[in-house]
């Protein structure tokens, strides 16, 4: 609390402190010099010091100077708990000096006044802070001693002082804070624009606080982009949006952040477009190559049809035979039509639940004799607990059995094949020949074959097995040390 003063001096400390009001246009330095400046003139003081110190160091600097003979050097010092200043601050007490062994031990603290000194005051500045600082007024030799009065009215200006420096520092710190502030949202609005992909900044209630540059020809709607993102569960997702009006699609990337979210898009129109053009070319290729090998089935029973005919022109006693092999050509022709037919027509699911275990183990049962007979090892590694699966046991005992088939095919006598089946999925294991990264581009490809006399319809089918059940199947193939197809069960779980 300051101490209470008379109306004069009231005054007086109110027109000291008008200064502060025009404080946009008056640094602090010279806002403070003014003060001790006339507070040198009202206290008849021969010298007026004014230290501060900066948050928390332990010695305080000269800040501003008054009066006809200071005699204070611009780097003098006062140490927090030395000397009778350095107390005064440390213990937050005023001091009014008017003994001359004092005097002279003051001067040699404060700095050598040309004149002897013959009275001083020390006042320190207290805030919230705690002190902040020390004002010393002192007077010559030949002018009054300062008076408790004195003293009062110093500590009044003392406690002002302190209040208009604390304001002054914490508006420099606003300042600087907002400064800092201006600078890191440049920074934003830096990185914001050059990212070249339309961005949205938004609000926790989805309303956008910042857009840049690139979404000025997003033609689809925020509206419809956030509602189709909202549309699905959890935080942080991405989505397909779809423009339909103009054929344009884009990658919506939604970042959910603690006050708010980003929202990034990127065009994928054209990614889009290209997608579609390769399955097509890669359709156009799979009805080729099909159309090749037909044509290459049907040549040779074809070729044998037309020689027995021939033959049985030219050698009509042996017509029986011949016949025969015509009716046998002909019967391959049949079997290679209902086998393309079986695998053109779309597969129907006679679906129920499906036990894994009782499936593998009756696939096992049925071709453990070839594995016998080729000297090739057939393991079973079942997990204790399967789920039940919807789907079409049969079915899927004729996915393993092709897989099986394959694998033991591409076995050398001694090694070994696992089939097994866990919580995720199925998996049928060989240390066989292994296929090079073109054959697995073909692998499902309808007469896709490397045997002289394999149809290439094994895998095509197996495929087409998993995807009607919206499996996944997957191969893992190494040349000369073995393969591995995996099928991943996305699909429901029978209840
Ligand atoms: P096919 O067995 O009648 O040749 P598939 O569709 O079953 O037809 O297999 C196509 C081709 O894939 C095979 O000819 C073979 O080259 C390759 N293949 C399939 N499974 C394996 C395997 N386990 N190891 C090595 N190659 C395999
Ligand atoms: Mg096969």
């Amino acid at each position: 609390m300051p101490p209470k003063v008379g109306r004069k001096e009231t005054r007086f400390i109110a027109s000291l402190f008008e200064v502060p009001r025009q404080a946009g246009q008056v640094s602090l330095t010279e806002f403070l010099e003014q003060i001790v400046t006339r507070s040198a003139a009202w206290f008849g003081a021969s010298s007026v010091s004014l230290f501060l110190k900066e948050s928390k160091d332990s010695v305080m600097s000269l800040a501003a100077t008054g009066g006809d003979s200071v005699a204070v050097p611009k780097t003098a010092i006062i140490r927090i708990g030395h000397g009778i200043a350095g107390i005064a601050a440390q213990d937050g007490a005023p001091v009014l000096i008017n003994d001359n062994g004092t005097q002279s031990r003051f001067r040699s603290l404060v700095g050598k006044a040309s004149a002897p000194l013959v009275s001083s005051m020390v006042v320190p500045l207290s805030s919230s802070q705690g002190c902040i600082g020390v004002l010393n007024l002192s007077r010559n030799q030949g002018s009054d001693r300062f008076s408790e009065a004195d003293l009062r009215l110093a500590r009044s200006v003392a406690s002002h002082l302190a209040l208009a420096i604390e304001n002054a520092r914490l508006v420099a710190s606003l300042q600087t804070a907002i400064r800092d502030a201006e600078s890191e949202r440049a920074k934003f609005r830096g990185i914001f624009e050059g990212l070249g992909l339309p961005a949205y900044f938004l609000n926790q209630d989805w309303h956008v606080l910042e857009q840049n540059f690139a979404t000025r020809d997003i033609p689809v709607s925020l509206d419809l982009i956030l509602s189709e993102l909202r549309a699905e569960a959890g935080l942080s997702k991405e989505k397909e949006v779809v423009d339909h009006a103009s054929g344009r699609s884009w990658l919506a990337v939604l970042n959910v952040l603690p006050i708010g979210a980003t929202l990034i898009l990127e065009e994928t129109t054209e990614r889009e477009a290209h997608r579609r053009e390769l399955d097509r070319l890669n359709r156009m290729a799979e009805i080729g190559y099909m159309t090749a090998a037909i044509a290459h089935e049907i040549r040779n029973p074809l070729t044998g049809i037309r020689s027995a005919a021939q033959m049985i022109r030219e050698v009509p006693e042996a017509a029986d035979e011949f016949t025969k092999i015509i009716e046998h050509e002909a019967m391959k022709l049949n079997e290679l039509c209902s086998q393309f037919l079986g695998f053109a027509k779309p597969i129907e699911l006679d679906k129920r639940a499906v036990d894994f275990r009782k499936v593998i183990e009756s696939v096992v049962a049925l071709m453990s004799h070839e594995f016998e007979d080729k000297d090739v090892v057939l393991d079973v590694e079942i997990a204790p607990r399967l789920p039940m699966i919807e789907g079409d046991p049969l079915r899927w005992e004729q996915v393993l059995q092709n897989l099986m088939l394959n694998a033991l095919q591409a076995s050398m006598p001694g090694s070994r094949v696992v089939v097994g089946a866990s919580v995720a999925g199925i998996w049928v294991e060989d240390q066989g020949a292994g296929m090079t990264s073109e054959q697995q581009e073909r692998l499902f490809t309808p007469f896709f074959t490397t045997k002289p006399q394999g149809t290439g319809l094994g895998l095509s089918t197996v495929k087409k097995i998993v995807d009607a059940h919206e499996a996944k199947i997957t191969v893992q193939s190494f040349c000369g040390s073995g393969t591995r197809f995996d099928i991943e069960f996305p699909m429901k779980r029978a209840a």
